[in-house]
């Protein structure tokens, strides 16, 4: 053998198995991604922190902490003087330097403060800490100069600043930053003591520093040529450290896009998959029921009322399971639909039932149903979590043993125990309080699922319902039944109560009934519990017993007297409704007039235009009168302006899309939404929602179960979004 051929074949073996080593490497890699590990190895992290992150946030995994984007950025190379920092500038963060020229301790144990008093040439300010003040007391120097950043307050003019991040200025001057731009990313109260803006910035450098060489890329080439997307990893470096505003914009459109995408992924194979399946019951009979109730209507169904009912008709004999959206504004008339179309369920020998989100809705949809069922021999029943044990038996068995045809109740609907015997038809009104998760249980109450009707008062795009709560058709009511007078709406400030004490006085001798309704905000719950007690005896104490007759109604009051209070109000029993917005959605009393938001700056745009639609529901004129404080944001303005101007539900949830901010995510739309965004606004972002649709339904139709090597990427992408969220329950009252 001569060497030379040897020395080539040898090498030929080492080159290859070497490529094999590669390939198996690259092989190992794809296996166990890097990104899923955890986060306490990241320099700066610790197994603390790693805890807090996990708890705090739910940042388990780098991954987690790469897409945990900041949701405002400031410019760290401005260096304002203290002059320029005023309550007008209205800065959210701002950064100076200053010399210490005193401090000052008040407080003893764990209501301790230290102050340090600063100074530039243009003014002084003042540095507060009620924490770590141990810690922070050795760091600060009289006489010596820093860098200082946090969050302004001011206090009769005076600027002051709690908690601020403070550093030795020749320090900070020779930090190499980033970028110009830093990231501030959300964190929760308890988080935040042990790590603060900068703290989060310096983890975040940390991690890219790591991590970076392990992005892979999730879209295949031709796509991001189609749509003009930056590359993850670059988009990844771009939303954490931003080059110029540009390519943070490239970054945010990218990321918005493969977000969106992901979701739409599974939206539409979900879409596919269930008209694939041929399984939806045959409601091909309008019979005694239908006819029953149809003949007797107390008015003519307005044109639109009509064209749902067919729409509905349509999808029942169509052999495929109806997911359904309808929408429609206050007192449009959905409830008298979705029964009618309850009662097709009836003629073809399914049950029906209709879940409404709080005990009073069900409790009225109950009393509304029966009024009207009166004669056509259709037994309805009721269940909700109150219901005595006479109440549960007879709905139990009365769905179990197939004589009951409608149930009405709350989201004890979804308990296991209620066994249908033959559900075919599914209402859930007033969607924006329940999740996918509620619906899909709704799904296993039949060997097959059930057809399914979601009715909202909250117009929105079919895309943009997609995105929340998964993959529907929309119907739209957009008439309202005839002679509705438009309701008039006032604004009022709080030093005009006396002139609103006369109107009501007025109203009530006319016979008619007032809503005085207080916000009612998780967080505050006590404070709003104060303000309608307050308001409740200011109220009685105006409106004096035998003349006037006030009923209370709020979230902390027993069932059984909530419900006596509504009934009270509902008989005409009582002149005057003080309630929380417990009574926000659904109640109907046509001899109510007039309906007062007290705050009404506190409530969102939807949520007042649902209260008003309490209100003129008779044939009789109808106000709303919004009180306000005399101190009003713009945005607080806007709305209540918008309010006054208009009485359509489309308009104003048009505005109300433009008005919230980007940060808003969870804003009320949100709440129940099938899934968890990150970055992307459905709500603003309508453009990249349509356009990620169509990529969607174009690459699906290529290759519907992604197995083509260059969807390997968008496999593991529609995977990473087909998580549920959880619901919070607590958000039901
Ligand atoms: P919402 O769509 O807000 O749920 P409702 O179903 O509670 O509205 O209806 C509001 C009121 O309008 C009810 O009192 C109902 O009886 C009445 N209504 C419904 N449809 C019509 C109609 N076609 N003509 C007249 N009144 C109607
Ligand atoms: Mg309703």
């Amino acid at each position: 053998m001569n060497s030379s051929w040897r020395d080539r074949f040898c090498k030929k073996i080492i080159v290859n198995c070497e490529l094999r080593i590669v390939n198996f490497l690259t092989f190992v890699r794809d296996m166990a991604d890097y990104l899923d590990n955890g986060l306490k190895y990241v320099a700066g992290v610790g197994e603390v922190r790693a805890k807090l992150l996990e708890k705090e946030l739910g940042i388990g995994s780098m991954r987690d902490m790469l897409y945990h984007f900041p949701f405002r950025y400031i410019d760290r190379t401005k260096i304002y003087q203290i002059g320029e920092i005023s309550e007008a500038a209205g800065l959210a963060y701002v950064q100076f330097r200053a010399r210490v020229t005193g401090v000052s301790y008040a407080g003893a144990g764990r209501k301790r403060r230290f102050s340090v008093y600063v100074s530039d040439s243009t003014g002084s300010a003042e540095l507060i800490w009620f924490q770590g003040v141990n810690w922070i007391e050795k760091r600060i120097e009289v006489g010596r100069e820093y860098l200082i950043f946090g969050k302004p307050s001011f206090f009769r003019g005076e600027l002051s600043i709690v908690h601020p991040e403070v550093e030795n200025i020749e320090k900070a001057l020779s930090r190499k930053a980033e970028s110009g731009m830093q990231g501030i990313y959300s964190t929760t109260e308890r988080l935040s003591s042990s790590l603060g803006a900068k703290g989060f910035y310096n983890i975040i450098c940390n991690l890219w520093a790591v991590a970076k060489e392990h992005i892979g890329e999730t879209m295949p080439p031709a796509l991001m040529r189609q749509y003009g997307l930056i590359p993850l990893r670059e988009a990844l470096h771009n939303i954490h450290f931003p080059q110029s505003p540009e390519k943070l914009r490239q970054a945010q459109y990218r990321l918005k896009f493969e977000e969106l995408l992901g979701i739409q992924l599974n939206i539409q194979s979900q879409r596919t998959d269930r008209m694939s399946r041929h399984n939806g019951f045959l409601f091909p009979k309008v019979g005694e029921a239908f006819n029953g109730l149809y003949g007797k209507l107390p008015f003519p169904l307005t044109g639109a009322q009509k064209r749902v009912i067919k729409e509905i008709r349509t999808d029942t004999v169509s052999g495929y399971q109806m997911n359904r959206l309808l929408q429609g504004d206050v007192g449009s008339g959905k409830t008298v639909v979705a029964l009618l179309t309850m009662l097709l369920a009836v003629d073809n020998g399914y049950q029906a039932c209709m879940m409404a989100p709080t005990e009073i809705l069900a409790r009225q949809h109950f009393a509304t149903i029966s009024r009207l069922l009166g004669g056509v021999g259709v037994k309805v029943a009721i269940l909700t979590g109150s219901s005595k044990a006479r109440e549960r038996r007879i709905a139990l068995e009365g769905i179990a043993d197939g004589s009951v045809k409608i149930l009405i109740g709350t989201h004890a609907l979804i308990e296991e125990r209620v066994k249908f015997e033959n559900l075919g038809f599914v209402v859930i009104d007033e969607q924006h309080r329940f999740g996918v998760e509620q619906r899909a249980k709704m799904w296993t109450k039949n060997s097959q699922p059930p057809h399914i009707l979601v009715m909202t008062a909250t117009p929105i795009p079919r895309t943009l319902a997609m995105t929340l709560y998964g993959d529907l058709d929309v119907s739209i009511i957009d008439e309202l039944p005839p002679n509705r007078q438009p309701i008039r709406t006032v604004h009022y400030y709080d030093s005009a109560r006396l002139r609103l004490f006369g109107f009501m006085r007025q109203e009530i001798a006319k016979g008619r009934q007032v809503y005085v309704v207080y916000p009612l905000i998780k967080e505050s719950e006590t404070m709003d519990y104060k303000d309608l007690t307050d308001g409740f005896e200011s109220i009685s104490r105006d409106f004096p017993l035998p003349e006037y007759r006030v009923a209370v109604c709020h979230g902390k009051q027993k069932p059984e007297d909530k419900e006596e209070s509504m009934r009270q109000f509902k008989d005409g029993e009582a002149d005057i409704m003080v309630a929380t917005s417990v009574i926000e959605v659904g109640v109907d009393v046509p001899n109510a007039t007039v309906m007062v938001i007290e705050s009404a700056e506190r409530f969102g745009l939807s949520q007042l235009h649902q209260l008003r639609g309490r209100v003129g529901r008779g044939g009789e004129q109808s106000y709303c009168v919004l009180m306000s404080g005399e101190k009003l944001s713009k945005e607080a303005q806007l709305r209540l302006e918008a309010m006054c101007e208009t009485n359509d539900g489309f308009r104003l949830a048009e505005l109300d899309l433009k008005l919230r901010g980007a940060g808003d995510i969870n804003g009320t739309m949100q709440s129940g939404a099938a899934f968890d965004l990150k970055i992307a606004n459905p709500t603003l972002d309508t453009q990249i929602l349509q356009v990620s649709q169509s990529a969607a339904i174009a690459i699906l139709a290529d290759d519907a179960a992604l197995a083509k090597p260059e969807n390997r990427g968008l496999l593991q992408l529609k995977q990473r979004y087909s998580a549920e969220k959880k619901i919070d329950f607590s958000m039901i009252s």
